[in-house]
């Protein structure tokens, strides 16, 4: 299996260079040269089997034997062995023919540790055979942090550095990265926002000399594996909702559009996916770009569902690679002009072709609280404030009801407490594993928002000058 990239200057790649690079060095993401179909068969095969087993069965063909399959069998059992529920992806019927699928069952309560899990072993195997070591640096408002730090704690061959804006991630998102006891862990807080977060990592990667000197490495959504390993809840949930012989929507809140292109992947591969709907918030970019097929930037606002609070979504890149008929040179020329003027539109042709698959609606915070209310009482579950924006997006664009709706529920309750009481007059509580989240020691340097003082303090503590 190659990959290429989607701004086609930059050379093909294995699936384990590929998990390495992150990013591909013309700027571009990474997409399968070609896509493995799920056969007949295979779909039959997979009705009755576990989810890890499924897992493997979706995945095997993208990594392309780049891991043993007997290796790769390891890792997928261990990464969902660690989830609290046996389903791993439950489906709870929340209404007539609609379903929410719960992705919150994972160490750290949110469905990046879906992919992180199994991300974290693949990086730990390759690089062992390899005898390599990495410093992963990565900036985090919330979720993907502390998936990422419990994902790579007590890894030999990997240093993992988070770098969290101050007093602005919510006080179970900090708890989650700065209590875990691993000396290859370093939690910092820094003095800034979010961006200011993400601009010192970029300060990082675009150090050259420091980049080789500790063999950076990124975890976050561009990474082509982080996609390919969330096409597999979407073909368990359709599985047991009767496929390949009936076809199904998924609606999916969306932020940096990873999940969700997940989902058309699953379709590329044969799933019958009937439509993906995609859900914002008020940074409402992406419902804007489906409605007039015009791409145009406006500010971050905060809102109730902060990993949604992104306005240029870095996967978008792959979906309009295959918008653009797979052509790497009209993908720099459209991005350039998106990055020069604010603004870029999609010709009407190329726009109806990209709606038979898409549809999107918004919700802002008033309607998330009222759906979080609505919901509990008409099904009796709480929900998250992500969550409720998908379930919110599956009855705005419902469609034929004969057709199920399987909405993603992104994050447990409990990892945004107070928006859920704030709605709904309940407390949601944290899982038994967590409970004693608030009374474990915190460990976490504190930076000032400065590359200097950060690459100091990674020299400093990184294990690799000691080997
Ligand atoms: C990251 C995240 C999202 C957004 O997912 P994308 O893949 O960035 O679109 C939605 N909900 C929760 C809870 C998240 O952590």
């Amino acid at each position: 299996m190659k990959y290429v990239s989607t701004r086609g200057e930059a050379p093909e790649l294995s699936f384990d260079d590929v998990l390495l690079a992150g990013l591909a060095s013309d700027g571009g993401l990474y997409v399968p040269a070609e896509w493995p179909q799920i056969s007949a068969s295979v779909f039959e095969e997979m009705a009755g089997l576990s989810y890890a087993d499924i897992a493997f069965l979706v995945i095997q063909p993208f990594v392309g034997g780049a891991i043993p399959d007997s290796q790769l069998r390891k890792i997928i059992y261990e990464s969902y062995a660690g989830f609290s529920h046996e389903a791993v992806a439950p489906l709870k019927q929340i209404g007539a023919n609609e379903w929410l699928l719960e992705l919150f069952h994972g160490p750290t309560l949110a469905f990046k540790d879906f992919a992180l899990q199994l991300l974290g072993r693949m990086f730990g195997h390759v690089l062992a055979s390899r005898k390599q070591r990495i410093t992963i640096v990565g900036a985090t408002s919330g979720d993907t942090g502390s998936a990422a730090i419990e994902a790579c704690r007590d890894r030999d061959n990997v240093d993992i550095y988070i770098l969290f804006p101050q007093g602005r991630v919510s006080p179970v998102q900090q708890r989650q990265m700065t209590t875990v006891e691993a000396a290859n862990v370093h939690a910092i807080a820094v003095d800034g926002t979010f961006d200011d977060c993400q601009d010192l990592v970029k300060a990082m990667f675009n150090d050259s000399q420091f980049r080789t000197e500790q063999n950076l490495s990124a975890v976050n959504s561009i990474n082509w594996a982080r996609v390919m390993i969330q096409i597999v809840y979407y073909v368990v949930a359709a599985v047991r909702l009767g496929a390949p012989h009936r076809p199904l929507r998924f609606a999916v809140p969306t932020g940096n559009f990873g999940n969700v292109l997940a989902g058309w992947a699953a379709w590329k591969c044969g799933l019958p996916v009937d439509r993906l709907i995609i859900g914002t918030n008020s940074n409402d970019i992406l419902y804007r770009f489906f409605e007039t097929g015009e791409m145009r930037i406006a500010d971050v606002e905060e809102t109730l569902s902060p990993s949604m609070d992104i306005q240029v979504s870095s996967n978008f890149e792959r979906l309009l690679f295959y918008m653009l008929d797979e052509d790497g040179a009209a993908v720099r020329e459209w991005l350039s002009k998106f990055r020069k003027t604010g603004t870029m539109s999609l010709d009407d042709t190329r726009l109806t072709k990209a709606r038979d698959h898409f549809d999107a609606a918004r919700l802002d915070d008033k309607g998330t609280r009222r759906v979080i209310q609505e919901t509990l009482e008409r099904t009796g579950e709480l929900i998250d404030p992500h969550s409720a924006i998908a379930v919110d997006a599956a009855r705005q664009c419902r469609g034929d009801i004969a057709v199920p709706v399987v909405s993603l529920a992104t994050a447990h309750p409990a990892k945004f407490p107070d928006a859920v009481e704030a709605a709904t007059a309940v407390r949601p509580h944290l899982p038994p594993r967590l409970a004693d989240l608030f009374e474990r020691t915190e460990r976490f340097a504190t930076l000032a928002n400065d590359a200097n003082s950060l690459q100091d303090f990674i020299r400093r503590t990184s294990r690799l000058k000691s080997r």
